[in-house]
């Protein structure tokens, strides 16, 4: 199967105009730029937009990738100053991850709207002597048709990809993302039992890919680096 690189990778505002098939079969997908990407799966999804408009003209750093914030929570200001009364939480935060050297991410999951919620009300009532630093590891789980998929980490900043535990042709696996040689998330399906080890590799900007880790059968034991 062939696993082109997103769209939006490739030319930034290149858009999907068509999907090509062949007597009923998926085969290819055009673009608006007239590239066109042989494949054999086409997997659509759907994201979200953060409802800022109504921020216009507050003074506050708002636009298409949400309400900037600090590690505080604290909303940013667009002179570049953190708010001191204003904070920020959930899917509309673009926050400077501590995890990832400072780099800004929106995570839409969940567990870091209220995670996020939590450091943002105590920051509220702490004074600025006190604040506490949202250090979030982003993760999620979710059911799809009745496969667990569980994520750690952030497999959006990864350049690279490889199966740690289990196999594709099983439909259960673990698969490992790198940036730069350090391992920055893990997906499993089916087989989340070890997602403690991978959190703790994420965590800890584990090299990639550990060296202990492959293993092919799902019977398998975590390394021992996970202890
Ligand atoms: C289809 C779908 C499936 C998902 N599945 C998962 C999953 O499996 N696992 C997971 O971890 N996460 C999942 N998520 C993401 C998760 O739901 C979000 O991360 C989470 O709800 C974010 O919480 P929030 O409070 O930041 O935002 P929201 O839950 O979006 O709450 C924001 C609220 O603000 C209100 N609002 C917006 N603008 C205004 C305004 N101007 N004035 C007043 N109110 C306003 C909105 O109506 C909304 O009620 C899913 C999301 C969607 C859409």
């Amino acid at each position: 199967m062939a696993r082109p690189k997103p769209a939006a990778s490739e030319g930034g505002h290149n858009q999907v105009l068509t999907l090509e098939d062949e007597t009923g079969a998926f085969r290819a997908v055009r673009l608006s730029d007239g590239t066109e990407i042989a494949a054999d799966l086409c997997i659509v999804a759907m994201g979200a937009q953060p409802n800022v408009e109504w921020l216009d003209g507050s003074g506050l750093d708002a636009g298409p990738g949400g309400l900037r914030c600090d590690v505080h929570c604290r909303a940013m200001s667009q002179d570049g100053t953190p708010h001191p009364f204003i904070f920020t939480a959930g899917d509309v935060a673009l926050w400077p991850c501590p995890l990832y050297g400072g780099e800004e991410v929106s995570i839409g999951h969940w567990s870091n709207a209220v995670e996020q919620a939590r450091i943002a009300a105590s920051n509220m009532l702490a004074g600025a002597d006190r604040l506490q630093i949202h250090s979030y590891l982003p993760t999620f789980w979710s059911n799809q048709a009745r496969v667990t998929v569980k994520a750690v980490g952030h497999a959006g900043l990864a350049d690279e990809v490889k199966v740690a535990q289990g196999a594709l042709e099983e439909g259960r696996f673990v698969a490992i993302y790198g940036r730069q040689g350090k391992v920055v998330a893990a997906v499993s399906v089916d087989y989340g039992l070890y997602m403690e080890h991978y959190a703790y590799l994420v965590r800890t900007c584990a090299e990639f890919p550990p060296p202990s880790i492959f293993h092919n059968s799902v019977e398998d034991e975590p390394p021992e680096a996970s202890a």
